[in-house]
């Protein structure tokens, strides 16, 4: 028995816009760092640039956290790892969900074998820390809190100030999904006092997805040593990937995916150039002009003012537009990806991602002209300009 070669022919893909829920636009210095040589992942130049990530991962997260890493894998990988290494068997573990991200969080315990407390809230809305603060005393003693700082499902960013502490005071440990804040939102993991806090390349980074920053604080490591079980997962066991990523200690578990931490560390690098502050600012200030565009049409963001993501901006169009017929025409004649809505918001949202390198007034004025554009197509009578106007004039500060 032979199998023949397929025909496949040169890969050629379309130079997409990617204003979705992620990926987000790779920076040109980013592809540029993938392209370079290979260095073996025990190779001592290799070892010097993980020492290099860890210390800008520890910038980004604003943590002084020693386990400091990047897990090989997408953002999920990181939820998985956060909850695996936290979560033992018959622990009571509360996860706040109000979206995609959350019920993704709440199927990872019970995998775990945790007992699962599930706060809900509707999506697009954030928990008031009473609720939660409400479940730690009632399910007590509870082992974790799980939340999301950035549901890009629904837009909504959750305030995180005293809510390490919170939970703290009732034994617990913090649990954060930062996909879609790290490197675009302030994330500030010592001051929140959060103990398991996780990203991704491919949001606010800028880079491909395939790795997952993540940082355990000191008390969360104290709970994984002091685990009766052995982490479910061998690949994700945060004491055998530390073992690799400590200084002095580097010793074999996986491969580390050399090139994408040269992507990573690239992108790390743009985030410690440009600044903190100045990037969250740019970000906040792109969300802003594409907000006022979007309300010009008619369109209105899901969440409330000052709980909003500037990195997904998720808006409800316009009474009578076809929402999906819109998110069609931009990609076949635009080249730009946007994202719907997903579960019960399915057909009544757009998601525009403005996410690192993809935050731009450029970007904000190309997916404006467009959409409106895609309105006209449907016979919206929608005057050219009407949204790009709107967004200008936010930037102009008028
Ligand atoms: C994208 C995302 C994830 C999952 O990341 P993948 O890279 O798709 O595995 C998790 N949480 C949030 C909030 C996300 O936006």
């Amino acid at each position: 028995m032979s199998i023949p070669a397929p025909t496949v022919g040169e890969l050629v893909p379309s130079v997409r816009l990617l204003l979705g829920p992620g990926p987000s636009p790779v920076h040109p210095r980013v592809y540029r760092a993938m392209t370079t040589p290979q260095l073996g992942h025990l190779d001592p130049q290799f070892l010097g640039i993980m020492n290099e990530v860890q210390a800008q991962l520890r910038f980004a997260f604003q943590t002084a956290n020693p386990f400091t890493i990047a897990v090989s894998g997408t953002g999920s990988a990181g939820m998985e790892a956060a909850l695996v290494n936290v979560i033992e068997p018959g622990d009571t573990v509360v996860i706040c969900a109000a979206g995609v991200f959350g019920n993704r969080m709440a199927d990872i315990v019970g995998r775990c074998g945790g007992k699962l407390v599930k706060l809900e809230v509707p999506w697009g809305q954030v928990f008031p820390h009473a609720t939660i603060e409400e479940a730690l005393k009632k399910h007590a003693p509870v082992k974790a809190v799980g939340i999301v700082h950035a549901e890009t499902s629904t837009g909504a960013q959750q305030p995180m100030d005293g809510l390490g502490k919170l939970c703290h005071a009732h034994g617990a440990l913090l649990v954060v999904d930062t996909v879609t804040s790290l490197g675009g939102v302030s994330v500030t993991v010592d001051d929140w006092e959060a103990d398991a806090v996780y990203s991704g390349t491919q949001k606010c980074l800028s880079c491909p997805p395939g790795l997952a920053p993540f940082t355990l604080s000191p008390r969360a490591l104290d709970a994984v040593r002091a685990r009766k079980t052995k982490v479910q997962s061998w690949y994700l066991d945060a004491g055998m990937v530390a073992d690799y990523w400590a200084e002095g200690k580097r010793v074999y578990h996986h491969t580390a995916p050399i090139s994408m931490v040269y992507a990573l560390r690239e992108a790390l690098r743009l985030v410690c150039e440009e600044g903190l502050e100045p990037r969250f600012a740019r970000h906040r200030r792109n969300a802003a002009a594409l907000i006022s565009g979007f309300r010009a049409l008619g369109a209105q963001p899901l969440s409330s003012d000052g709980e909003r993501l500037p990195s997904l901006n998720a808006v409800t169009p316009p009474e009578g537009v076809d929402e999906a017929a819109v998110r069609k025409y931009l990609l076949a004649d635009h080249d730009i990806e946007i994202g719907g809505g997903l579960g019960p918001l399915a057909g009544k949202l757009w998601r525009i991602g403005l996410m690192g390198y993809g935050s731009s007034q450029q970007n904000v004025v190309t997916v404006l002209a467009a959409i409106e554009q895609g309105m006209r197509k449907q016979g919206k009578a929608v005057a050219p300009g009407t949204a790009v106007s709107a967004a200008l004039r936010s930037y102009d500060g008028a």
